[in-house]
């Protein structure tokens, strides 16, 4: 540890949820629910899984390091440049190259209160300076995150919806915002759950690039179009921006089967209708069963729901977790009250509400 760079110290490495199967060892059942990690629950697509299984013979050479073939399609779709897109092994991995790009130790970097959690521990991993603005009712609070940015602001991520509380920000309040960010600041917008919000109500985020080189909107094909175990995600901003990433950007970062499926997801307009509309006939019926039982929620626009006990939520995790229904403590984001439940299947979610039903009694 004395070895690392400054900053390291202080970090911990993410805690993902443990593997069903170990969990399922150490509790002593089988046929667990696991709603803990927003993924799809659907499982893989029809059209995702052929473009895999043609994809194999060509496995030993190497990925297309530019991903030209997705780049294609994301621009057709999204009505962007291909050299406005750059492609990542998971959204994630480019979070973090936007830091190793732009975030210098010493600089810092706004986010809210009770948002996703690798924005903290990028900011700490790479020596910068966390600005870390009060929410306002669970999500972000734009007008104070405004207000925090100073000469020293390198980058201000907003995650919208958010992760883990599910808020969603007006376009109203997110342009008034982006009009009021410096040009020398950098703009995250982390729009993951994005496929889940309803069309009418989906912000022009690609139309503002055009208004703000300064926006970087990022995206992902890990929860609705349901390739979270390939690892592909992507950022869409100015050409010059992307060019300069492009510069630290590993070759090969995607894979060919993750390429390979990502393109075919883009293509599937039914698993992609069919997912969204489960979650939200499955999320009005956890509201429903809430209300029912008087329990408090933070109305969401992802695929999970976070539910707030108002009191120590581990017992009743670890309550759950005997009933073999697994979902998510966020008491490492500042919420120990809170759990957040990832939307399954019709027939997972009955079993979380009867678990819950029992366990609170
Ligand atoms: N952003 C947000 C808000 C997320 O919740 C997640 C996944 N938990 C990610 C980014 C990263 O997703 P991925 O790396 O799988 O694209």
């Amino acid at each position: 540890l004395a070895l690392a760079n400054a900053g390291v110290e202080k970090l911990h490495p993410y805690q993902p949820g443990k593997p069903v199967e170990e969990l399922e060892r150490e509790l002593g059942i089988s046929n667990s629910v696991k709603l803990a990690s927003n993924e799809n629950p659907m499982g893989l697509g029809p059209k995702a899984k052929a473009a895999i299984e043609q994809a194999l013979p060509e496995l030993a050479r190497y990925p297309d390091a530019n991903g030209f073939a997705l780049k294609t399609k994301l621009s057709e779709k999204l009505g962007v440049n291909t050299n406005q897109l750059i492609l990542g092994n998971g959204s994630n991995e480019l979070i973090d190259l936007i830091y190793h790009t732009f975030v210098s130790p010493g600089q810092q970097v706004v986010f809210s209160q009770y948002t996703f959690i690798v924005y903290a521990m990028a900011t700490q991993a790479h020596g910068a300076e966390a600005i870390e603005v009060p929410a306002k009712d669970f999500g972000h609070d734009l007008d104070a995150m405004a207000a925090a940015i100073t000469d020293q602001t390198k980058l201000v991520c907003i995650t919208n919806p958010n992760n883990p509380t599910g808020t969603f920000l007006s376009q109203a309040e997110l342009s008034a915002f982006l009009a009021r960010v410096p040009e020398r600041v950098l703009v995250v917008l982390d729009e993951a759950y994005t496929e889940y919000v309803a069309d009418d109500e989906r912000h022009p985020s690609i139309d503002w690039l055009a208004q703000y080189p300064n926006l970087i909107v990022s995206r992902t094909f890990s929860k609705a179009y349901g390739l979270a175990g390939l690892r592909v995600g992507y950022m869409v901003a100015h050409p010059e921006l992307i060019g300069v990433l492009n510069r630290v950007r590993e070759p090969f970062n995607c894979n060919s089967l993750a390429l390979a499926a990502a393109e075919a997801a883009l293509g599937d307009e039914a698993y992609l209708s069919e997912a969204v509309t489960l979650n939200r006939r499955e999320m009005a019926r956890y509201e429903a069963f809430f209300q029912q039982q008087g329990l408090h929620y933070v109305p969401s626009r992802a695929n999970f729901i976070t539910l707030d006990l108002q009191r120590d939520a581990a017992p009743v995790y670890e309550a759950l977790l005997r009933e073999g229904v697994i979902v998510r403590p966020i008491a490492g984001y500042g919420l120990p009250t809170c759990l957040r439940i990832s939307i399954g299947l019709e027939q997972e979610n009955q079993r979380c509400m009867d678990a819950l039903a029992k366990v609170l009694g």
